[in-house]
């Protein structure tokens, strides 16, 4: 597992192994044809696959996934987001890869021509799902609007590649999206800078990824709230200075008592419970900043007048965005923190449903669940 997958052939095959997302909860492996990239795209051979609690709603729910304008169910529809791989075929025009390179992905490919895309913030391309015939504005989002990273192959536009270095695993390149997507939050959105001080509650990976990218970027101290003490272990070793179990300690309190009375600069929310954001607003000083990177399964009652009285700011991401994986990836690269140690289970493609079951019932405290494709 460890390193990188050994070189092999190159060929490409016409049909690959690819799971799609029958009804709800029903995912099933079969043929498909091997995609074909064009202008700006390259042919991926999908090295490994992280699972993602947001591949959990897919499968469920269906949103976020949206394909052909609608639900994701029964549209032949390959979903998994989170890969790495090898560069096996280029599209016209292009010369930034080449054939062989081993790159991880991030998500959303925007359209390139909206307003949001223009400004960098193609995770919230305003022609989001708009790829298919009769409402084409080229916008990919790879497991959630396109074919994504459950299967042998698959096409990315090159705006979506980063290099992974040679010494790198395939099961750590996948985390680059994750570490991306916590990256965004804190620095190019939230604008974190050394010295402040941030909260992140929630030990899922995002949460952890929060810990361990907010440490690298000066944050000081790094709080990290949780219920599950393996966790925030774990967040101890990607660089929080102070864990708060909320079984046993009141979060808002610790909070206030770390930071001398005032509360931090900044906080990450990763939990999605009910009552995360007022909480998050009795933890957040003054003038300081809240980002929302989960999903509430409800809708909640907020007392907004606290955001009003205490001039907070308040932003809500969706993935990674303008450019954070290779942001993320330099800081793996140089080393700045050990996202493997997030890495637990490891299944072959075959055993995806297994990999899920894992995931969802957390199965031996996993946290990343990687699927090895080729
Ligand atoms: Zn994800
Ligand atoms: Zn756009």
């Amino acid at each position: 597992m460890n390193g990188a997958s050994p070189a092999k052939s190159l060929t490409v095959p016409q049909t690959m192994k690819a799971w799609v997302l029958d009804d709800p909860e029903k995912l099933r492996l079969t043929e498909k044809p091997v995609p074909e990239p064009g202008p700006a795209e390259v042919l991926v051979r999908v090295d490994a696959v992280s699972i993602c609690g947001t591949d959990v709603e897919i499968i469920t729910k269906g949103l976020p996934a949206i394909v052909r304008g609608g639900s994701p169910f029964n549209k032949n529809f390959t979903p998994g987001h989170e890969y790495m791989g090898t560069i096996v075929k280029l599209g016209a025009g292009v010369d930034e890869y080449k054939i062989g390179d081993r790159v991880a992905v991030e998500i959303h490919a925007g359209c390139g021509r909206c307003e949001r895309c223009r400004q960098g913030m193609y995770t919230s391309c305003l022609n989001y799902g708009l790829n298919y015939e009769g409402h084409s504005k080229g916008h990919r989002a790879n497991g959630f609007t396109t074919d994504g990273g459950f299967a042998q192959y698959a096409v990315n536009h090159i705006n979506t590649l980063v290099h992974v270095s040679p010494e790198m695993s395939d099961a750590e390149a996948t985390l680059i999206v994750t570490a991306g997507t916590a990256m965004y939050g804190l620095d190019v959105l939230g604008g974190l800078i050394a010295g402040e001080s941030l909260v992140v509650t929630g030990p899922g990976p995002i949460g952890l990824m929060g810990v361990a990218v907010g440490k690298a970027l000066g944050a000081e101290p790094v709080i990290l709230t949780g219920t599950r003490d393996s966790r925030l272990n774990l967040g101890l070793k990607l660089g929080a200075d102070h864990v708060v179990n909320i079984n046993k300690d009141n979060a808002v309190e610790a909070v206030k008592r770390i930071t001398h009375g005032r509360g931090a600069n900044y906080v990450l929310e990763c939990s999605g419970a009910p009552n995360a954001l007022n909480e998050a607003m009795d933890m957040t000083q003054r003038g300081g900043r809240i980002c929302l990177a989960a999903f509430p399964h409800e809708p909640t009652l907020v007392d907004l007048a606290k955001i009003v009285r205490n001039n907070i700011y308040l932003y809500g991401i969706r993935g990674e965005g303008k450019s954070a994986t290779h942001r993320a990836a330099a800081m793996m690269n140089q080393k700045k923190f050990d996202a493997k140690l997030m890495h637990t289970h490891t299944f072959p493609l075959e055993e995806l449903p297994t990999a899920f079951r894992y995931v969802r019932e957390r199965i031996e405290d996993a946290i990343k669940v990687v699927v090895k494709v080729s």
